[in-house]
């Protein structure tokens, strides 16, 4: 019987099994069926790591995340949870996509979101190098820059408010002539001086040569093609929260869970089921940054240790 089962081997794990093992917890495994270290393995350059001063790549940042845990004595078994279910003795049991399977005490859903992509020409050639997911990581190369975020929900606009506090003139491209963001958050960015809404728009191509993104083209309603010569593109069309493991033969998730599928947790990493923690991005209101995976990972790593120790104290009583 495992002590705590960590799901994902991103920041937000990797943080809680150091936390977990260093801080007494003696059956402590993470599982992770690719390379450690999350999706931040994929960027090219991360600088707003506190204390980090060097830039340096997202798989540098992550190098000796693995090692400083399994040093204490986390475990790293390279599979994928395919289900978590939770007993009547209120243990958990873990089902693995090789067939195998786990008990735990506690668990920890660290298995992170990905954003959607748009699917136009040059979209994913120029991930990293020009076109970005993430206004917070890379808004702050575009100081005083031109560039277009495409999307029309909460999260384009409020990204586009904060890149308009950055950038030189933010253009908002949506396909529709109306955005799914509510009315009063759009008249903000309306009221932007710096802002210019092309609706009705579809983006096209990403143009770009060695140095990165020169220009978006957008195929505008009446079937004619708009040239913008931006050296960044932020797409904002939704993400896939990585939930699955939490899904039950009926249908319904584990625990409680946000309309658009993010679990949601108290301020201490706590689902609404006893034993089981959420941290990073895939739970609600996730600010999508390492740093605060890491902090998720931590809190929820020391809230596992009380939880265990609380059970077991009741179990001695008995
Ligand atoms: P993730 O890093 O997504 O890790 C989740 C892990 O869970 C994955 O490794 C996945 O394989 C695993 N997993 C999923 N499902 C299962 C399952 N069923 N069983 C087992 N394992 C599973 N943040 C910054 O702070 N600064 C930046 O500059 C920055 N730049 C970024 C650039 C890019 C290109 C991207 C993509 C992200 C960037 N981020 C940046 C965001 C940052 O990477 C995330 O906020 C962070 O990685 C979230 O950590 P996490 O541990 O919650 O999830
Ligand atoms: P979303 O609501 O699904 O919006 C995605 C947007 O991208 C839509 O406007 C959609 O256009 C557009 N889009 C989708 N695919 C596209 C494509 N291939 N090409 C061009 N455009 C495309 O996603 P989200 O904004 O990330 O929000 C996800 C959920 O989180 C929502 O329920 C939202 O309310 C919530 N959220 C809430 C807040 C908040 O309350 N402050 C903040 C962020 C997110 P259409 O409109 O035409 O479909």
């Amino acid at each position: 019987m495992l002590d705590f089962a960590i799901i994902g081997g991103g920041p937000a794990g990797l943080a809680a099994g150091l936390y977990a093992s260093r801080g007494g917890l003696k059956e402590v495994a993470m599982f992770e069926p690719g390379m450690p270290g999350g999706q931040i393995t994929q960027s090219s350059e991360i600088e707003n790591y506190p204390g980090q001063l060097e830039v340096v790549s997202g798989m540098d940042l992550m190098e000796s995340w693995l090692p400083q845990a399994t040093r204490f004595g986390m475990r790293h078994e390279m599979d994928e949870v395919a289900r978590i279910t939770r007993r009547e003795d209120g243990t958990f049991l873990l089902t693995m996509v090789s067939g195998k399977t786990h008990e735990a005490l506690s668990v920890l859903v660290a298995t992170g979101s990905v954003p959607k992509m748009a699917g136009f020409a040059g979209e994913k050639e120029f991930l990293g190098r020009g076109v970005s997911t993430c206004a917070t990581c890379d808004g702050f190369f575009y100081k005083g820059k031109e560039v277009a975020v495409i999307g029309g929900g909460d999260t384009a606009i409020e990204e586009a408010l904060y890149l308009a506090d950055l950038a030189s003139k933010v253009y908002v491209i949506h396909r529709r002539d109306a955005f799914r963001a509510p009315p009063a958050m759009v008249d903000r960015l309306k009221a932007r001086e710096n802002v210019e809404l092309v609706m009705e728009a579809k983006p096209a191509e990403v143009c770009g040569d060695q140095s990165g993104v020169t220009g978006l083209k957008v195929t505008l309603k009446d079937g004619s093609e708009r040239d913008l010569p931006v050296p960044g593109v932020f797409i904002f069309v939704g993400r896939i929260v990585r939930n699955n493991a939490l899904l039950q033969e009926g249908g319904h998730y584990l625990c409680e869970t946000t309309e658009w599928g993010e679990v949601k947790v108290d301020l201490r990493m706590h689902t609404d089921v006893a034993g089981l923690f959420a941290a990073g991005d895939v739970r609600e209101h996730a600010p999508k940054q390492v740093v605060c995976a890491a902090s998720d990972g931590v809190i929820a790593a020391l809230e596992a240790i009380a939880y265990i120790n609380e059970e077991k104290a009741k179990n001695e009583g008995n």
